[in-house]
Protein backbone atom coordinates (compact mmCIF):
# COMPACT_ATOMS: atom_id res chain seq x y z
CA UNK A 1 0.00 0.00 0.00
CA UNK A 2 1.59 3.36 -1.11
CA UNK A 3 1.69 5.98 1.38
CA UNK A 4 -0.48 8.67 -0.86
CA UNK A 5 -3.75 5.77 -1.73
CA UNK A 6 -5.56 6.95 -4.66
CA UNK A 7 -9.13 7.09 -3.66
CA UNK A 8 -12.11 8.03 -6.22
CA UNK A 9 -14.81 10.13 -5.59
CA UNK A 10 -17.71 9.20 -7.84
CA UNK A 11 -18.20 12.62 -9.82
CA UNK A 12 -21.05 12.00 -11.93
CA UNK A 13 -23.21 14.37 -9.47
CA UNK A 14 -22.88 16.05 -6.04
CA UNK A 15 -20.40 17.85 -4.21
CA UNK A 16 -17.21 16.06 -5.67
CA UNK A 17 -14.78 19.09 -5.68
CA UNK A 18 -15.19 19.28 -1.59
CA UNK A 19 -14.08 15.63 -0.93
CA UNK A 20 -11.34 16.27 -3.64
CA UNK A 21 -9.84 18.96 -1.22
CA UNK A 22 -10.52 16.89 2.04
CA UNK A 23 -8.71 14.09 0.67
CA UNK A 24 -6.02 15.88 -1.24
CA UNK A 25 -5.98 17.68 2.64
CA UNK A 26 -4.27 14.96 4.57
CA UNK A 27 -2.45 13.09 2.15
CA UNK A 28 -4.63 11.09 -0.20
CA UNK A 29 -4.73 11.13 -3.90
CA UNK A 30 -8.08 12.13 -4.88
CA UNK A 31 -9.21 11.49 -8.59
CA UNK A 32 -12.44 12.13 -10.12
CA UNK A 33 -14.44 8.66 -11.29
CA UNK A 34 -16.84 9.35 -14.20
CA UNK A 35 -16.85 6.24 -16.67
CA UNK A 36 -15.90 2.92 -15.99
CA UNK A 37 -12.21 3.09 -17.10
CA UNK A 38 -11.69 5.47 -13.86
CA UNK A 39 -12.90 2.40 -11.93
CA UNK A 40 -9.46 1.19 -12.18
CA UNK A 41 -6.24 1.36 -9.49
CA UNK A 42 -8.48 2.74 -6.62
CA UNK A 43 -7.66 2.09 -3.47
CA UNK A 44 -10.64 3.47 -1.68
CA UNK A 45 -13.79 5.27 -3.03
CA UNK A 46 -16.16 8.49 -2.02
CA UNK A 47 -20.00 8.60 -2.77
CA UNK A 48 -20.34 12.72 -2.32
CA UNK A 49 -23.82 13.97 -1.08
CA UNK A 50 -26.01 15.18 -3.86
CA UNK A 51 -29.25 13.85 -5.30
CA UNK A 52 -29.58 10.10 -4.77
CA UNK A 53 -32.41 9.70 -7.50
CA UNK A 54 -29.96 11.85 -10.32
CA UNK A 55 -26.86 10.27 -9.41
CA UNK A 56 -28.54 6.19 -9.57
CA UNK A 57 -30.03 7.62 -12.71
CA UNK A 58 -26.73 8.58 -13.96
CA UNK A 59 -25.14 5.84 -12.44
CA UNK A 60 -27.12 3.32 -14.38
CA UNK A 61 -26.97 5.14 -18.05
CA UNK A 62 -22.64 5.36 -17.35
CA UNK A 63 -23.49 0.90 -16.69
CA UNK A 64 -20.99 1.89 -13.33
CA UNK A 65 -23.35 -0.60 -11.25
CA UNK A 66 -22.31 -3.65 -11.67
CA UNK A 67 -18.24 -2.65 -11.26
CA UNK A 68 -19.50 -0.21 -8.10
CA UNK A 69 -21.10 -3.51 -7.06
CA UNK A 70 -17.88 -5.69 -7.06
CA UNK A 71 -15.77 -3.29 -5.87
CA UNK A 72 -17.29 -2.49 -2.89
CA UNK A 73 -16.65 -6.16 -1.39
CA UNK A 74 -13.24 -5.33 -2.67
CA UNK A 75 -12.00 -1.69 -1.54
CA UNK A 76 -13.15 0.61 1.24
CA UNK A 77 -16.14 3.05 0.40
CA UNK A 78 -17.23 5.94 2.05
CA UNK A 79 -20.87 7.62 1.09
CA UNK A 80 -21.94 10.74 2.48
CA UNK A 81 -25.42 11.93 2.77
CA UNK A 82 -26.64 10.71 -0.89
CA UNK A 83 -24.03 8.43 -0.79
CA UNK A 84 -24.81 6.83 2.32
CA UNK A 85 -28.44 5.92 0.25
CA UNK A 86 -26.17 4.53 -2.66
CA UNK A 87 -24.40 2.19 -0.06
CA UNK A 88 -27.31 1.40 1.77
CA UNK A 89 -29.18 -2.12 1.12
CA UNK A 90 -32.53 -0.73 1.29
CA UNK A 91 -34.45 2.49 1.00
CA UNK A 92 -37.37 3.87 1.80
CA UNK A 93 -38.89 6.87 -0.30
CA UNK A 94 -36.71 6.16 -2.98
CA UNK A 95 -37.83 6.37 -6.51
CA UNK A 96 -39.64 3.45 -7.52
CA UNK A 97 -36.52 2.52 -10.08
CA UNK A 98 -33.80 3.72 -7.96
CA UNK A 99 -30.71 1.20 -7.65
CA UNK A 100 -28.13 1.23 -5.08
CA UNK A 101 -24.88 0.05 -4.59
CA UNK A 102 -25.44 -1.82 -1.73
CA UNK A 103 -23.42 -3.65 1.02
CA UNK A 104 -24.25 -1.71 3.74
CA UNK A 105 -27.30 -3.76 5.82
CA UNK A 106 -29.05 -0.97 6.76
CA UNK A 107 -32.80 0.81 5.70
CA UNK A 108 -32.08 4.20 4.67
CA UNK A 109 -34.94 6.23 4.84
CA UNK A 110 -34.89 9.69 2.42
CA UNK A 111 -35.26 13.03 3.07
CA UNK A 112 -36.26 11.29 6.94
CA UNK A 113 -35.67 14.61 8.86
CA UNK A 114 -38.69 16.30 7.78
CA UNK A 115 -39.49 20.14 6.35
CA UNK A 116 -38.81 21.60 9.44
CA UNK A 117 -35.55 20.28 9.68
CA UNK A 118 -34.57 20.40 6.21
CA UNK A 119 -31.24 21.77 7.18
CA UNK A 120 -29.45 22.18 10.59
CA UNK A 121 -26.22 21.66 12.20
CA UNK A 122 -25.37 19.89 15.43
CA UNK A 123 -22.24 18.88 17.30
CA UNK A 124 -22.13 15.33 17.20
CA UNK A 125 -20.31 13.04 20.09
CA UNK A 126 -17.99 10.86 17.91
CA UNK A 127 -16.04 8.17 19.98
CA UNK A 128 -14.02 6.60 17.39
CA UNK A 129 -12.56 10.31 16.57
CA UNK A 130 -11.58 11.22 19.88
CA UNK A 131 -13.55 13.33 22.80
CA UNK A 132 -14.15 16.55 20.64
CA UNK A 133 -17.58 16.64 18.74
CA UNK A 134 -17.79 16.38 15.16
CA UNK A 135 -19.61 19.22 13.95
CA UNK A 136 -22.82 17.53 11.50
CA UNK A 137 -24.34 19.42 8.63
CA UNK A 138 -27.42 18.09 7.86
CA UNK A 139 -28.79 19.19 4.39
CA UNK A 140 -32.49 17.20 3.46
CA UNK A 141 -30.63 14.46 4.96
CA UNK A 142 -31.22 10.47 5.07
CA UNK A 143 -31.50 8.99 8.42
CA UNK A 144 -30.36 5.05 9.00
CA UNK A 145 -33.48 3.44 10.20
CA UNK A 146 -32.94 0.07 10.92
CA UNK A 147 -29.47 -1.62 11.04
CA UNK A 148 -28.46 -5.43 11.24
CA UNK A 149 -26.48 -7.20 14.05
CA UNK A 150 -23.02 -6.71 12.09
CA UNK A 151 -23.42 -2.70 11.54
CA UNK A 152 -21.23 -0.43 13.96
CA UNK A 153 -22.96 2.77 14.79
CA UNK A 154 -20.43 5.40 14.72
CA UNK A 155 -22.64 8.23 15.79
CA UNK A 156 -26.73 9.17 16.64
CA UNK A 157 -28.26 12.39 17.33
CA UNK A 158 -29.82 12.00 21.32
CA UNK A 159 -33.22 11.30 21.17
CA UNK A 160 -33.78 14.18 23.51
CA UNK A 161 -32.63 16.33 20.84
CA UNK A 162 -36.20 16.04 18.69
CA UNK A 163 -37.91 14.43 20.98
CA UNK A 164 -37.76 10.88 19.27
CA UNK A 165 -38.70 7.26 20.87
CA UNK A 166 -34.93 6.34 20.01
CA UNK A 167 -31.64 8.04 19.22
CA UNK A 168 -31.41 8.55 15.39
CA UNK A 169 -28.33 6.88 13.42
CA UNK A 170 -26.29 8.96 11.22
CA UNK A 171 -23.20 7.42 10.98
CA UNK A 172 -22.28 3.84 10.51
CA UNK A 173 -19.98 1.41 8.95
CA UNK A 174 -19.95 -2.32 8.18
CA UNK A 175 -16.56 -3.54 7.58
CA UNK A 176 -14.65 -1.62 4.62
CA UNK A 177 -18.00 0.78 4.18
CA UNK A 178 -18.68 3.66 5.97
CA UNK A 179 -21.45 6.24 5.58
CA UNK A 180 -22.56 9.74 6.97
CA UNK A 181 -25.94 11.38 7.05
CA UNK A 182 -24.04 14.62 7.36
CA UNK A 183 -21.29 16.38 5.41
CA UNK A 184 -17.94 16.36 6.54
CA UNK A 185 -16.34 17.75 3.24
CA UNK A 186 -18.50 20.98 4.02
CA UNK A 187 -16.80 21.63 7.52
CA UNK A 188 -12.86 22.42 8.30
CA UNK A 189 -12.89 18.91 10.74
CA UNK A 190 -11.12 16.81 8.39
CA UNK A 191 -11.15 13.62 10.69
CA UNK A 192 -13.81 11.56 9.10
CA UNK A 193 -11.45 11.38 6.10
CA UNK A 194 -8.86 10.72 7.80
CA UNK A 195 -10.81 7.95 9.62
CA UNK A 196 -11.79 6.86 5.86
CA UNK A 197 -8.11 7.07 5.08
CA UNK A 198 -6.67 4.89 7.80
CA UNK A 199 -9.82 2.10 6.76
CA UNK A 200 -7.84 2.54 3.15
CA UNK A 201 -4.32 1.94 4.53
CA UNK A 202 -5.74 -1.14 6.75
CA UNK A 203 -7.24 -2.55 3.75
N1 LIG B 1 -32.07 13.94 -0.06
C1 LIG B 1 -31.00 13.64 -0.94
C2 LIG B 1 -31.22 12.31 -1.67
O1 LIG B 1 -32.21 11.71 -1.61
C3 LIG B 1 -29.68 13.62 -0.26
C4 LIG B 1 -29.31 15.02 0.14
C5 LIG B 1 -27.83 15.30 0.18
O2 LIG B 1 -27.00 14.52 -0.27
N2 LIG B 1 -27.51 16.47 0.65
O3 LIG B 1 -30.34 11.91 -2.34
Amino acid sequence: MSQNPRIGVLAIQGDVREHINHLNAIGAQAVQVRSLSDLTDLQGLVIPGGESTTMSILAKKNNLFERLRELSKEIPMYGSCAGLIMLADRILDGREDQETIGGLDIVAARNAFGRQVDSFEIDLAMPDLGDTPFRGIFIRAPLVVSVSESVQILATIPRETFGDEQDRIVAVRQGNLLATSFHPEIVPDLRIHQYFLEMVRAA
